[in-house]
């Protein structure tokens, strides 16, 4: 077996166990994050049945999809810049990365003209760190309020980036906040809206994100080893 085997095998494993004693016991979708890896990892991990990738620089997203193809679905889970929409909104699967009415101006605009629906998951700053991109949780129901006539976008669910911490009981209560802001926007019916996606957990608090109800996890590191900037 090679390391990203056994790799592969352990964090498949343990996403499992955790969806076992879940709060929803819902299946997990793994999205391997092969940022800063080469085509030839992204191909290995695709030889070992990896589905989903996720990327965070467009350009490196852009030239993987061109030597890769349709063979995978690519996920963005990176800040977008509203001026780099046009390169890739009709290729990837999931927009993970959603956070600014600019931004959703700029894909409601492009995929309106050549037809196309773009689906997107709501960026919270869940951490409420400076940092780091997403939307305040408390302007999360404005903002989505403010973009439901985008026919083009279709709002599939959450996105959230837990601070890098190892204090489980604050990760736990962060992620159940999430949680519990899926089920009220799922309360409301909005028309075209559907929380199907809980984009949240990374290599080092997948296990409790998804114990707390994550159904979609993004783990790099565990996979690939470090990433050599
Ligand atoms: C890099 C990255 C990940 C994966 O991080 P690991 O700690 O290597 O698992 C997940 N989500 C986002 C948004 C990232 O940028």
């Amino acid at each position: 077996m090679s390391a990203m085997e056994e790799n592969l095998k352990r964090v498949r494993d343990e996403i499992e166990k955790c969806r076992e004693h879940s709060l929803t016991g819902e299946e997990v979708k793994l999205i391997a994050v092969t940022k800063t890896h080469g085509v030839d990892v992204m191909k290995e991990a695709i030889d070992l049945g990896v589905t989903d990738v996720g990327e965070n620089k467009v350009q490196e997203l852009t030239e993987k999809m061109d030597l890769i193809g349709d063979k995978v679905r690519y996920h963005m889970i990176g800040n977008l810049q509203s001026n780099k929409v046009k390169y890739i909104y009709q290729d990837v699967a999931l927009i993970h990365s959603l956070d600014r009415s600019s931004l959703a101006k700029e894909i409601e605009k492009r995929a309106k003209q050549t037809d196309h629906i773009v689906p997107c998951l709501l960026q919270v700053n869940i951490g409420d760190e400076a940092s780091k991109g997403g939307l305040a949780y408390d302007g999360v129901l404005p903002f989505l309020e403010s973009i439901l006539d985008y026919k083009h976008i279709k709002v599939d669910g959450l996105m959230a980036i837990a601070p890098n911490t190892e204090d489980e009981a604050y990760l736990r209560k962060l992620f159940r906040k999430m949680f519990a802001l899926k089920e009220d926007i799922d309360n409301r019916h909005y028309e075209g809206v559907h929380m199907t996606h809980l984009s949240m957990g990374m290599s080092n608090d997948f296990g409790i994100a998804i114990e707390e109800g994550a159904n979609m996890v993004r783990v790099g590191s565990r996979i690939f080893g470090k990433r050599h900037y």
